[in-house]
């Protein structure tokens, strides 16, 4: 523990729960310890990305129990984890063995979730850009679809007429099983990362519920397709307060309340609630929960929770920032202008927030020695930088930890979300290996690969290398 910047690390184990993370960050030092042991990070493979599957599974277990405690005896509750926050066929897999569906939001998405096994209809398909093709596919596999806007629907309308379109194969399809509701957007506001607010006035998500004639044309759009059962919203992300979270839930709640006295019947039985749980990038403990979360809404919104409505959750980061570690290797320790600079293998390519947003994005970095132990020392003031090419490709800058020294570690925290699974080629930096580790219940740690290593001769590949000449041998005009 003692090579970590422990920023704010004194509320921990004063929120409920297992908000602590104290046997988490145990399990993520022995994790470190053996990977180095094992030859997972070494000289020759100076990065890797680690997962702990433990805190996964307990987190998993953590947004099943809070809603289980807040929702009436018997509703339908389907937590689909937002695949983008973590696009690994393997994570997926694990969720889904924890009751654990998933949010997609394009046909790569899609194509995963199924790989992993993920049943249609514990599936939701989100995207604001879909094609014909991705529709038709989704109303034949019977994967929930929340149209986006005014247009979406009317191509799904032609795909529910049972004997005009053509399905897959061109057979005529059969009217779907899928479960199909219209997102909107309440425009209660942003929060303070502008790129992940999806609920100002102008996001491009969703049916902008306050403009005017709006809402008039959901409540039509409802009363004439008695197929369209579900509402979703998502109304933001990391950096939107709790507050507003709950204003844009209680706002989609007010509006199948209004669509289905309105329609006479109560066609809408399932909101969609969104994800955007924000993690706490400053500390170990996890806050705040989703057991806080689940309260508040019952609090604010009781109606949701009465056994009127299904429920959908899509939680990304929430679930799996905190249990992801990237690791790098101090290649070089040098100093420049009096400031201490650790040259490491991990930037741009795996933390592409944080270092174009630093502001944003500040990460935690752990301090390792070459055996990968926690290093001990006086906290020294340097920057943390990576290996591409550019000056600003710095993981942390003006940091306090023990002197990071030629051949040590620095381990990048709680990037298990939208991190080291969003690879980024700069420098045509190869993707990392990603291994998930548990404890071996003989007081070590095993590990599973999750992705391994991206080759050069597939970054060749990847690269058009299959395509050599093809520039040279057009006319030269
Ligand atoms: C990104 C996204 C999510 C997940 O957001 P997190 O902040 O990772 O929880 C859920 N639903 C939709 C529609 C999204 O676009």
């Amino acid at each position: 523990m003692s090579g970590i910047d422990r920023t704010g690390d004194d509320v921990h184990d004063v929120h409920e729960g297992r908000a602590g993370g104290g046997e988490r960050s145990v399990r993520r030092d022995e994790a470190v310890r053996a990977a180095v042991e094992q030859g997972l990070l070494g000289p020759d493979t100076p990065i890797a990305g680690l997962l702990d599957v433990t805190g996964i599974r307990e987190s998993a277990a953590e947004l099943r129990a809070a809603f289980d405690a807040v929702v009436a005896p018997g509703t339908p509750v389907l937590h689909a984890f937002a695949v983008k926050a973590n696009p690994l066929v393997p994570v997926l897999r694990l969720l889904r063995d924890e009751g654990i569906g998933a949010e997609v939001a394009s046909p790569g998405e899609l194509a995963l979730a199924r790989a992993a096994g993920v049943a249609p209809e514990r599936t939701v398909l989100d995207s604001p850009a879909k094609t014909p093709a991705e529709l038709r596919e989704a109303l034949a596999l019977g994967i929930a679809v929340n149209a986006d806007n005014p247009q979406e629907l009317a191509r799904i309308d032609a795909l529910m007429l049972p004997h005009s379109p053509r399905g897959v194969g061109g057979t005529p399809m059969a009217p779907s099983r899928s479960a199909l509701g219209i997102r909107v957007n309440p425009q209660i506001g942003g929060g303070s990362i502008e790129a992940l607010s999806t609920a100002t006035a102008t996001s491009k998500f969703g049916v902008a519920l306050r403009d005017e004639g709006a809402r008039e044309w959901v409540v039509r759009a409802y009363a004439e397709r008695p197929w369209l059962t579900r509402l979703h919203a998502h109304t933001g992300s990391q950096g939107i307060p709790l507050s507003r979270m709950i204003e844009g839930v209680a706002a989609t709640y007010a509006l199948a309340e209004e669509i289905n006295r309105r329609i006479g019947r109560p066609q809408v039985d399932t909101v969609d609630i969104g994800g955007g749980l924000p993690v706490n990038f400053a500390s170990e403990a996890t806050t705040p929960t989703y057991a806080q979360y689940a309260r508040m809404l019952r609090e604010a919104v009781p109606g949701l929770f009465d056994g009127r409505y299904g429920l959908v959750t899509e939680f990304g980061r929430s679930l799996l920032a905190k249990h992801g570690t990237v690791v790098a290797r101090v290649e070089y320790a040098k100093s420049a202008g009096g400031r201490p600079v650790a040259v490491t293998h991990a930037g741009v390519q795996v933390a592409t927030r944080t270092v174009y947003a630093p502001g944003s994005w500040p990460l935690r970095i752990a301090a390792y020695d070459g055996k990968g132990r926690p290093k001990e020392g006086p906290a020294v003031v340097q920057d943390v930088a990576g290996p591409a090419c550019f000056a600003g490709d710095l993981l942390a800058e003006g940091r306090e930890l023990p002197l990071l020294e030629q051949g040590d570690y620095a381990a990048a925290l709680d990037t298990g979300a939208y991190y080291f699974a969003h690879h980024y080629a700069y420098n045509s930096l190869a993707r990392p290996g990603i291994y998930g580790f548990a404890p071996d219940g003989a007081g070590g740690m095993t590990f599973a690969t999750v992705r391994t290593a991206q080759t050069l001769d597939e970054i060749v590949a990847e690269s058009g290398g299959a395509h050599a000449a093809a520039l040279t041998a057009l006319p030269e005009g």
